[in-house]
């Protein structure tokens, strides 16, 4: 998609991801719902922004999310995004006890570059004009109402913008120096493989825990379809010297898919901390992995991104029209509220379990395991995983209490 840009916009959100297409389309759907009410009659213009085409294969992710959560925030789940429904997790101890969690329906492997690409279309058809293959290269600070965003690709320049969403994913992003959060705080190494051949449960994805695998972090396999999976792993940053990625991966593949061959190997990063800096400064709005959204743990991030990019819309459309930015700090506290009763709140339980979390022994998930086998498979639940796991170690109840009291 390659609108021409403007040299003015009252919103210039950068990045295309589930962050930035969220923010751009709710902006949109803001409009179409004013129908000419606070921008003097006029719908409020858009760019959005991306250094390559958003559906390009394959999204460096494997792609799990929870079915309520992508439905409470898109228009409406295509069922051509929809790859696998998934209904358990099975979690794989280091000795390779396995604990099957039933939970028919919770989750979809859903097709991200074909979502991004609807969900592009849907912001344009809502008035976005999207530029993709753009890379945004700097943004100045907020002067006489405007940010200057400059960018480069196929064409270069500089766009005046009332308002910039920050949405570009993990990393030192835009407004650094200012009062902001970034993206790169406790950033994570992460690989995964396209793999052919494998026998597995196309509706189950499959976590290994324990450093036997993947230090500090956990080891997947995901279902593409039933001919192809996503394997992959993503290492604690404070054991990604002693375990580096590329050589965890092949010891994890040589141990637990011998012979099986690898189509493809990519790799990326993920900001798993939770820091408790600014959202918003001065018209500059950060969502998504650019703001450190993502689960800690889990290190999910999609529907976090998306619900942070609705947010950081909905706050900026509500500030786009003052001037004073004591006036405005109201709205990036509750952009900051509502982010933390989403998800900012149990991100930052668990980010305090995260350190003992990391620290249980093999040993310990193998105990565990081997309890949890016994029981049938009904009735295990994630709480049942999650105290058996703790009961093996009964010293890290007390370390990890912030995820057990709310
Ligand atoms: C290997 C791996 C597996 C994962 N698996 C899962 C999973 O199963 N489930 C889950 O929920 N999460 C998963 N995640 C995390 C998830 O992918 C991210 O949290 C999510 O993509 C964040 O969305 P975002 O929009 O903030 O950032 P991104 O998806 O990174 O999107 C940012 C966009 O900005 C663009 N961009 C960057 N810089 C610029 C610039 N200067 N100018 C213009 N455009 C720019 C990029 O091209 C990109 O399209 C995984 C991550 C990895 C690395």
């Amino acid at each position: 998609m390659k609108d021409a840009l403007l040299s003015e916009y009252d919103f210039v959100v950068i990045g295309a991801g589930p962050a930035g297409l969220l923010a751009a389309l709710n902006i949109g759907l803001a409009n179409a719902k004013s129908s000419g009410g606070r921008n003097g009659g006029k719908p409020y213009s858009v760019a959005l922004l991306d250094k390559r085409d958003p559906w390009r294969e394959p999204v460096s992710c494997a792609e799990a999310v929870s079915a309520k959560g992508l439905e409470a925030l898109v228009p409406k789940i295509e069922p051509a995004w929809i790859r696998e429904p998934i209904d358990g997790v099975i979690f794989i101890s280091p000795n390779g006890t396995r604990v099957t969690f039933r939970h028919p329906g919770s989750g979809l492997l859903i097709d991200r570059a074909l979502m991004h690409k609807n969900l592009a279309e849907e912001a344009r058809r809502l008035g976005a004009h999207c530029n993709f293959r753009t890379r945004a290269v700097a943004v100045s600070r907020f002067e006489n109402g405007k940010r200057l965003v400059k960018y480069e690709g196929e064409s270069s320049g500089e766009i005046r913008a009332r308002v910039v969403i920050d949405a570009s994913g993990p990393g030192l992003g835009f407004g650094q120096g200012e009062k902001i959060t970034q993206g790169n705080f406790d950033v994570e190494p992460a690989l995964f493989a396209l793999v052919r051949g494998l026998e597995y449960p196309t509706n189950y994805i499959q976590m290994f825990f324990g450093k036997r695998y993947a230090p500090g972090g956990y080891a997947w396999l995901f279902p593409r379809d039933k001919d192809v999976a996503n394997v992959g792993l993503v290492i604690g940053k404070k054991f990604s010297k002693e375990a580096p990625a590329r050589k965890t991966m092949t010891d994890f593949m040589n141990k637990v898919y011998p012979g099986v061959t690898v189509e493809t190997v990519h790799g990326g990063v993920i900001p798993c901390g939770y820091t408790h800096d600014p959202l918003a400064v001065d018209n500059l709005f950060k969502a998504g992995d650019a703001a450190n959204m993502v689960n800690p743990i889990s290190r999910a991030g999609i529907l976090e991104a998306m619900m942070g990019g609705k947010l950081a819309a909905e706050a900026a459309l509500a500030v786009i029209e003052l001037s004073a930015e004591s006036e405005k700090q109201p709205y990036y506290k509750a952009f900051k509220e509502k982010w933390d009763a989403a998800y900012g709140n149990a991100n930052l339980r668990i980010h305090r379990a995260k350190a003992p979390f990391s620290e249980i022994k093999d040993e310990t998930f193998d105990k565990a395991a081997g309890s949890l086998a016994r029981i049938p498979a009904e009735k295990v639940t994630m709480s049942r995983i999650f105290l058996s796991t703790l009961w093996s170690t009964p010293s890290l109840i007390w370390k990890m209490r912030s995820m057990i009291s709310r």
